[in-house]
């Protein structure tokens, strides 16, 4: 017998048409580099998304061509998302925190055939200009002041009013690749990762789910997290799929601007890594009555959430979500909300769970594995955290030296270490690149710095392995106290003893102005550890 349904492709096309013809009326904020805000519909958006695709396809895109973006998150990124997958061709975000040695290199390495480019931007684009070549270079004027002629730069505008409006899709396939992003090379060198119309319908309807990020066309959601890294974590997709109001900051990531357009766009939803939050709450808590805002949903994910930065925005009746992904997972794997029959829980048990990555969403499986196979969902056990699923990469472009990535039985190997509870819920210790092996046993370098982050005078801290002639390696604390508060290496060791078993605690403590940081904002640890490779533990 076989099944009497319909093999309607899932593209990227769909979403859009729905969102032209269900939610013309409904609103795309973005605020521009002057600070003023754009304003326009999802009419306009439609319209101009179809004629970005016209124009590339007039402009002789074929199919599977990469078209790249160097973009802060704006309305015209937002139609470049949609207009280049529906062109056929393949949308690469470019992140312009990267050094431009490391830009030149993805330009290469993805052959990017096409470049969408920011006026604000081109300095940056001047400093890899000599490196790459794509074929046309189209700058959105976000200033309105003119662009730079004779450098072989057009107006995206200008290329927009090429299109008549007399345009089909080219047939795709669901298979059909639609985007490509590499990883910020937190461990590495950079790694492409092709997402497909496929993988993407399916991530942005899994993430809308109510309890993985709950959006609906209700929502008014701002997007924190840069399209340039990780697609935004799917959420341009998931908002314009569900038709929500979209506010797009531009290029003002700081506190105040940030919390100046929750306020008045009346944002419900919004998505970012713990810097942010942690530069947000502080604003918040120096000016609290500045703002009235609408009870909102704050998605963190990108490294792990102090437990301590929850119970914080609970003060204001801001409700965090802790989340979990990779580039190479689309990036939702798993979020924490609470289980129905964890709702009575204690409120330590509750927070507890919430500091947690979190559950497995839909259609995403998740295993820890050890040295002799997978662990027991004990939350003791630490493994290797293994994930598959429809919007987990089966491997990276054009890099088979990485294959070693994929078990033989199809699953992805994270290069996070893990443990997994009774209830199924996921939390990351390490990364196995940082993992801290002390007497053969692990050492979770995450668990000590959320502790530590808890003490009030600590503003940040990563927790490093160091070499030990007898242990093999101790954990060291590199610790950044708040502005003008104080304490000792003892007192913090004090803090932490009822909390961990004693050969957890970290042997040393070093007091350091900042952490180092990878251009997406996670604690670049490899550094760390060069800085104090030859540290003396008779010292400590
Ligand atoms: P890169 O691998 O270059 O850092 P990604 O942005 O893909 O680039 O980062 C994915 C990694 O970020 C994960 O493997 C994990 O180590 C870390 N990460 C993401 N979300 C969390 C989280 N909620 N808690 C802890 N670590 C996280």
């Amino acid at each position: 017998m076989q099944g009497t349904m319909m093999n309607y492709p899932l593209t990227l096309t769909s979403i859009l048409e729905r969102a032209g013809h269900l939610f013309p009326k409904q609103e795309i904020i973005t605020r521009l580099p002057d600070k003023s805000l754009h304003r326009y519909t999802y009419a306009d958006f439609y319209r101009r998304a179809r004629a970005l695709a016209e124009a590339l396809q007039k402009a002789g895109l074929k199919k599977g061509d990469r078209v790249a973006t160097l973009s802060w998150n704006t309305y015209a990124h937002l139609e470049a998302y949609f207009g280049i997958p529906a062109a056929g061709g393949v949308l690469h975000t470019l992140n312009l925190r990267l050094h431009p040695n490391d830009v030149a290199y993805i330009v290469q390495h993805a052959e990017d055939r096409f470049l969408i480019v920011d006026d604000v931007l081109l300095p940056l684009l001047e400093k890899c200009r000599a490196d790459i070549k794509p074929e046309r270079v189209l700058v959105v004027p976000l200033t309105g002041q003119p662009i730079p002629p004779g450098m072989g730069l057009e107006s995206y505008e200008d290329f927009l009013a090429s299109a008549t409006g007399d345009f089909d899709y080219p047939a795709l396939s669901e298979d059909d690749p639609s985007g490509m992003c590499y990883t910020s090379g937190t461990t590495g060198k950079p790694k492409g990762v092709v997402y497909t119309h496929r993988s993407t319908v399916l991530h942005s309807l899994g993430s809308a789910l109510p309890d993985v990020l709950n959006l609906s066309m209700k929502d008014v959601l701002l997007p924190v997290v840069p399209m340039f890294h990780v697609m935004a974590w799917g959420l341009p997709f998931t908002g314009v799929m569900m038709g929500s109001k979209m506010v797009m900051p531009g290029p003002h990531l700081d506190a105040a601007s940030l919390l100046d357009l929750y306020e008045s766009e009346k944002v419900t939803k919004t998505a970012g890594v713990p810097t942010i939050w942690m530069g947000v709450l502080q604003a918040l808590q120096k000016e609290p009555t500045r703002w009235k805002l609408q009870p909102m949903e704050m998605v963190v994910g990108g490294s792990a959430a102090p437990e301590t930065l929850i119970r914080a925005y609970d003060q204001f009746g801001l409700k965090v979500l802790h989340a979990w992904g990779m580039t190479e997972t689309s990036p939702l794997g798993t979020t924490s909300r609470l289980k129905t029959n964890l709702q009575g829980g204690s409120a330590d048990e509750q927070y507890a769970y919430r500091a947690t990555q979190g559950i497995p969403t839909p259609l995403v499986e998740v295993r820890a594995v050890g040295e002799s196979g997978p662990v027991p969902w004990d939350g003791v056990s630490m493994g290797e955290l293994e994930v598959r699923g429809p919007w987990v990469a089966s491997g990276y472009y054009r890099l088979e030296a990485e294959n070693d990535k994929w078990s033989p039985d199809g699953w992805f190997r994270t290069g996070d270490v893990a443990t997994i509870n009774p209830e199924g819920y996921v939390k990351i210790t390490d990364r196995t690149k940082d993992l801290i092996k002390s007497g053969g046993e692990w050492i979770s370098s995450l668990d000590l710095e959320n502790a530590l982050m808890g003490h009030p005078a600590v503003k940040e801290a990563a927790v490093i392995a160091i070499p030990h002639p007898k242990w093999a390696e101790r954990p060291l604390a590199a610790v950044v106290l708040k502005d003008g508060a104080q304490a000792t290496a003892e007192e913090l060791k004090k803090y932490l003893e009822p909390k961990f078993a004693k050969w957890w605690l970290p042997d040393a403590v070093v007091f350091i102005s900042e952490i180092p940081r990878t251009s997406t904002g996670k604690f670049l640890k490899a550094q760390l550890r060069d800085q104090y490779k030859s540290w003396q533990w008779e010292s400590a």
